[in-house]
């Protein structure tokens, strides 16, 4: 016997709703409504799709990222291609691999872009409920715009992607916001870091002493929870940020409060992405458990220069849909469960070719139709036709096809009976059979 193949541990097969599964992760039906509704939300705010590709040179999270991030060090898989001994990756983000498509192609030569993203992303971390080795993001960039506008509107952007998908903010997700100021203040602020925890270097973990010297920020986002007391006393960013920096971040917050979104200034938010500087936010849960960051971005003036480019301030966030759509799972969060409008009884195979004719009439009218294929018993394919959820069956027996009808039947326990409409017809009665 040949041995059975299993999907990579911690990659997941998103499936239909009435597919058994063992992970308990939403439906396919549920991943298609979430993308809807971001696009919905995105063309709101005339953001423009793009797609750039899943593999991309190993270099291009090395520089972007930055050497010293969880992802570089440890997350990333990469390769050598063995036909050209390319250094290949699968992207760890999405943003690293749109600034280099910019750069390529000179994109922004006619003025800056708004554009989104959704694909899979990989990194190779411990596989946990909310952690995954691949997982899906939405992406979505700013591009050209040195903000505070735009810092605001992508963040208040997120806040109308919660209201369409039924999230409400305060109850189920809240906003937190920091700024990292800019290098200089950043490299004053790490002097005074790198002070205090070699001051403290005795209590640090194993993590913390290795990152004092090649990340000292990272330290402050630390999950170890005996650090917690040492990263809260530690010198803070803000004390070290300039005029422009606050004056930044003010107006960013002046926006917040005139629309009426709630947020916590969180001087401990790093983010653990090398790029960032001024504006960064997360939008946390605390439904999930330890893995509550549904949503993370922040603005990275520097990565085009970073990356070969001409320098152009830019703001981004990731949200990881995998944990998103568990939330919605976990508070209840109504979500479409798709059913057919009409199910196709065909008890008689003669009769296939002219119900065939009327099925594309009904779908041409904008009904979801499920033919019954492959024969059975009248009583098997009704069966088939409740457990589908439809609305209807539509019963194409051999007496109703010779006299020109079809015979129709409610499924819902309240419906009424069965009745006959004339094939030849459908485009006219169609619409009784549209799901309310
Ligand atoms: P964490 O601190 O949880 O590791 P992160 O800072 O590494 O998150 P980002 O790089 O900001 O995450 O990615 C954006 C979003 O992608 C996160 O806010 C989270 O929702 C999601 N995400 C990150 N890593 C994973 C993963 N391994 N599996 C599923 N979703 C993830
Ligand atoms: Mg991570």
């Amino acid at each position: 016997m040949v041995a059975k193949l299993f999907a990579v541990k911690g990659m997941n097969d998103i499936l239909p709703g009435n597919v058994p599964r063992k992970e308990k992760l939403p439906d396919s039906a549920i991943w298609r409504w979430f993308e809807r509704t971001v696009e919905t939300v995105m063309a709101r705010h005339a953001y423009q799709h793009l797609l750039t590709p899943i593999v991309e040179p190993t270099p291009l999270f090395v520089r972007g990222i930055g050497e010293a991030t969880d992802i570089v060090e440890k997350e990333m898989y990469s390769w050598v291609d063995a036909m050209n001994g390319d250094a290949l990756t699968l992207r760890p983000e999405i943003t690293a691999g749109i600034v280099r498509a910019m750069v390529e192609h000179n994109a922004l030569y006619n003025g800056p872009l708004r554009v989104w993203s959704i694909g899979p992303v990989f990194r190779h971390e411990r596989p946990q409920k909310g952690r995954y080795r691949q997982f899906y993001q939405l992406d979505v960039e700013a591009l050209g715009f040195a903000g505070p506008d735009v810092d605001a509107e992508l963040i208040l952007m997120v806040r109308s992607l919660w209201q369409a998908l039924g999230l409400r903010v305060g109850e189920h997700v809240r906003l937190e916001l920091n700024s990292l100021g800019q290098p200089a203040e950043r490299a004053a602020h790490r002097a005074a870091l790198v002070a205090y925890f070699t001051e403290h270097a005795a209590s640090l973990d194993e993590d913390g002493r290795r990152r004092l010297h090649s990340n000292p920020l990272r330290i402050l986002d630390t999950k170890n929870p005996a650090l917690q007391a040492l990263a809260e006393a530690a010198p803070k960013l803000a004390d070290h940020l300039g005029e422009a920096s606050r004056a930044h971040l003010s107006a960013v917050c002046a926006v917040l409060d005139a629309a009426g979104l709630p947020y916590r200034i969180n001087p401990r938010l790093v983010r653990g992405l090398d790029y960032y500087n001024l504006t960064v936010f997360e939008w946390v849960t605390d439904h999930l458990g330890s893995q509550g960051t549904v949503c993370g971005g922040g603005r990275y003036d520097g990565l085009f220069e970073q990356l070969g480019g001409k320098p152009t301030p830019a703001i981004g966030f990731g949200l990881g849909m995998e944990r998103l759509l568990l939330l919605l799972q976990e508070i209840g969060v109504p979500v479409p469960d798709p059913a057919p409008d009409v199910y196709a009884v065909l008890p008689d195979a003669t009769c296939l070719p002219q119900a065939m004719v009327v099925l594309d009439v009904l779908r041409e009218q904008g009904l979801s139709v499920q033919m019954h294929a492959g024969g059975a018993s009248l009583k098997a394919q009704f069966k088939k036709a409740d457990a589908s959820r439809a609305r209807y069956a539509l019963v194409f027996g051999q007496d109703e096809v010779a006299a020109g009808q079809v015979a129709i039947k409610p499924l819902r326990a309240d419906a009424q009976g069965q009745y006959t409409r004339p094939m030849h017809a459908a485009a006219g009665w169609a619409h009784e059979l549209r799901t309310a």
